[in-house]
């Protein structure tokens, strides 16, 4: 299988050297819109390209705002603490995603808390949730929901759309609110992935996209916060600019705010990645299929988007007869110069978070054991 695949994945990019899992490209304005930066000498925290950045994702999103962060991991430290989430919650979320999810909340003095994946999303699954839940939790006096042995409060519930595969969001949204959780969509994989026709990140209380230079398009590090409300969107923006109070001289914060705003050098790059997103797509999409022929019929399955959703396959996923089949692909792919890679190790596993609390984890650790990503990047197809 991985001699026909190298072979199959050559032809597609036309190339016998290296092929990445996921390589950024720059064919429109990218140069002429950075250009425009240095001329004009704001590069830095100020300038025209991150409104209009905000603007164009605030489109097309269909998000009430979006702020613009440093990085996916800011945007998403920005959405759970703008969702209320504070020092000694408790935030419950997949074991079977970047480590970055865990680490947003766990900077906030937070803790996670792991439930297991579905099948058919590869994200948090609603019914783990719900059982997860029933057995640990209670709603108490105040309303909250609290952990039955340490008196801790469920705050928020983090979703990871894997790979950009939509999770199933209205059966969480049911159990968030019979809980009273609050919602936060890590949709950093997920520009482009939409959810019964809405795009992902517009669901939850808060949630945070990413634009590292590995996601479907790129501002070199980047993130934005998508918000519910205009109201929501002009807090955001505070709580990221040093939570300074707008005065034409005077320096007065009313809170610890951060300081996560994107430059206007990497917003120019967004903008004109934006230009391209659409195209980027469709040529994903197109290489999806290609791919799913080619593996129909054999002992490998590919991963397709889920019925309810058009996913941005922003990293294709096959699954493994077995996790020796796993070792042997991986090894030999890579060594005929096609990067393939395991999923991540679950977050279980990672010294900082082995004491977390979890529920039954058996089909995170299944996939865990049998999925490979292989290489995504938009390419034409001859
Ligand atoms: C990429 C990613 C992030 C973080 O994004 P950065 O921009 O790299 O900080 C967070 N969560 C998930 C699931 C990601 O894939």
């Amino acid at each position: 299988m991985h001699n026909k695949l190298v072979k199959f994945i050559q032809d597609i990019y036309q190339t016998k050297e290296f092929i990445p899992l996921h390589a950024p490209i720059f064919s429109g304005n990218e140069k002429a819109y950075i250009n425009n930066t240095l001329e004009s000498t704001f590069v830095s925290s100020v300038g025209e390209y991150v409104d209009k950045f905000e603007q164009q994702i605030e489109a097309f999103t269909g998000t009430a705002k979006a702020i613009a962060t440093v990085n996916g991991t800011a945007a998403l430290h920005t959405a759970l603490y703008m969702a209320g989430v504070r020092s000694g919650d408790l935030v419950i979320t997949q074991a079977l995603t970047f480590v970055a999810t865990c680490n947003a909340l766990y900077h906030m003095g937070a803790e996670p808390v792991f439930v297991d994946v579905s099948k058919v999303s590869l994200g948090l699954c609603p019914k783990a949730l719900e059982i997860y839940l029933e057995d640990n939790a209670i709603i108490n006096n105040a309303g909250l929901c609290e952990d039955k042995s340490t008196g801790k409060i469920y705050r928020a519930v983090v979703p990871m759309h894997t790979f950009g595969h939509p999770v199933e969001l209205d059966e969480l949204i049911v159990v968030c609110k019979k809980w009273n959780i609050k919602l936060v969509e890590d949709a950093a994989e997920s520009l482009g992935s939409f959810y019964k026709g809405k795009h992902t990140g517009t669901f939850g209380d808060f949630s945070a996209i990413s634009f590292n230079g590995n996601k479907v398009i790129t501002t070199g590090g980047g993130g934005m916060v998508l918000c519910k409300s205009i109201e929501d969107g002009i807090r955001t923006k505070h709580v990221t600019t040093t939570a300074k109070v707008s005065h034409p001289y005077d320096f007065f914060h009313d809170e610890a705010g951060f300081n996560y705003r994107l430059p206007n050098l990497n917003a120019a790059l967004g903008c004109a990645q934006m230009e391209v997103l659409s195209k980027y797509l469709k040529q994903k999409r197109e290489l999806s299929q290609e791919y799913n022929n080619f593996f129909d019929g054999s002992d490998f399955k590919f991963v397709l988007e889920p019925e309810y959703a058009q996913s941005n396959y922003w990293l294709n996923a096959i699954i493994c007869p077995s996790a020796e089949v796993r070792e042997k692909f991986i090894k030999e792919t890579n060594m005929q110069g096609v990067m393939t890679r395991p999923i991540w190790q679950l977050m279980h596993r990672l010294p900082m978070y082995k004491n977390a609390k979890r529920g039954d984890l058996a089909t995170s650790i299944w996939l865990e054991s049998r999925l490979v990503n292989i290489p995504s990047s938009p390419v034409i197809i001859g």
